[in-house]
């Protein structure tokens, strides 16, 4: 080819490619990151060590860490916090849901990955599967591993948490959480190790799908009311009733759910044995509690399995409210949601049986 024609055509290939370029980008789904902490975001001062510190590494060096990730999507992070989820406040979870809320009701934004640390995850993911108000893909990752980890899981767990907000089959499911290449619903899932890479289990429900490489089976819809379902809302909320949660055990202590009500607590949450049961003396102090009009919940400390209404407490009689399938920590989001407004027993009641 004659040199003069080259100059002609080399610009309009190079204008060709450019043009497929942007079209390309604009063509894949726009995923918001929201960082707030945890593991995922650890590093330790060698790949070996089991002591780290929490929440020490920025979004943008996390996502340098998986570069495939922006073959999915276009990807765009913002720091909402940077610490271990053990210090995850009502306060953080708010500001979370409201920055959720306003970008999905964006038009330029197609779902939302939000890194966090496992202490809390569960915690997390069921508030904002209750107050998150859109049915585009929320999906929640954390890691076991630090980032400075040998066989650190962070980078993968983030690349297939951005390839389950990108997938169309995650809409309308509510709050999910990628872990370990599985994908679980808000309502169900639980932290089981403290140390295990497959932590999360999803004990009563199972799991909703398998995330591999960007490639996602889904097998299950959750049942429970969520996201543009929930009467629940945060809209002119700065603060949450406090809500206690107590532990049960052999010889309970009784006089801890008076200290509760005396301390303020709206509610308490007893994270009773077996089928949320409790001693005598914790079941009578409940019962005052209840009767001075503090919503008490009977959980359970067993790992699955569901608290009945009436099985061997009375609590028409007594005036509590059965968990049915939350776990306490689960129990207390939603019953310091709840406790916003003023509702009945019962209808709290309900609630535990639709969210
Ligand atoms: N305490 C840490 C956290 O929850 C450790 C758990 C983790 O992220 O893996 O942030």
């Amino acid at each position: 080819m004659k040199p003069d024609k080259l100059r002609f055509l080399l610009p309009l290939l190079l204008a060709i490619a450019c043009a497929q370029y942007v079209a390309g980008q604009a063509k894949k789904p726009q995923i918001v990151i929201l960082a707030t902490g945890g593991t995922i975001a650890g590093a330790a001062a060698t790949g070996t060590q089991a002591g780290y510190t929490s929440g020490a590494v920025t979004i943008d060096s996390m996502l340098a860490a998986v570069p495939g990730v922006r073959e999915l999507a276009n990807v765009k992070g913002e720091q909402i916090s940077n610490v271990g989820s053990q210090d995850i406040s009502f306060d953080i979870m708010l500001t979370l849901a409201r920055r959720i809320n306003e970008l999905l009701a964006r038009n330029d934004v197609d779902g939302i990955v939000v890194t966090h640390g496992t202490d809390t995850m569960e915690e997390t993911a069921f508030f904002l599967n209750l107050v998150v108000k859109s049915d585009k893909p929320v999906v929640m990752v954390g890691s076991m591993r630090p980032s400075t980890a040998v066989s650190a899981d962070g980078p993968l767990n983030l690349y297939n948490a951005v390839g389950v907000a990108v997938d169309p089959q995650a809409k309308g499911r509510g709050v999910l959480v990628v872990m370990n290449d599985w994908i679980h619903a808000a309502h169900s899932l639980t932290k089981t190790s403290t140390t295990a890479v497959q932590t999360f289990m999803s004990p009563l429900r199972g799991v909703v799908g398998t995330a591999n490489y960007g490639k996602n089976d889904f097998y299950n819809t959750p049942v429970w009311k969520h996201t543009t379902a929930s009467e629940l809302d945060i809209e002119n909320v700065n603060q949450l009733p406090r809500v206690d949660i107590i532990f049960g055990c052999a010889d309970m202590p009784a006089d801890l759910i008076d200290a509760s009500v005396a301390a303020g607590a709206k509610g308490i949450v007893i994270a009773g044995v077996g089928n949320g049961n409790m001693n005598k003396a914790a079941l009578e102090a409940a019962a005052r509690a209840a009767k001075k009009g503090v919503m008490v919940v009977r959980s359970s400390r067993v790992a699955t399995g569901s608290v009945g209404r009436n099985v061997e407490v009375n609590d028409d009689e007594m005036g509590f409210i059965a968990s049915d399938e939350l776990n306490p920590q689960k129990a207390r989001i939603l019953l310091s949601l709840a406790l916003l407004k003023q509702r009945s027993r019962e209808d709290i009641q309900k609630m535990f049986y639709s969210y």
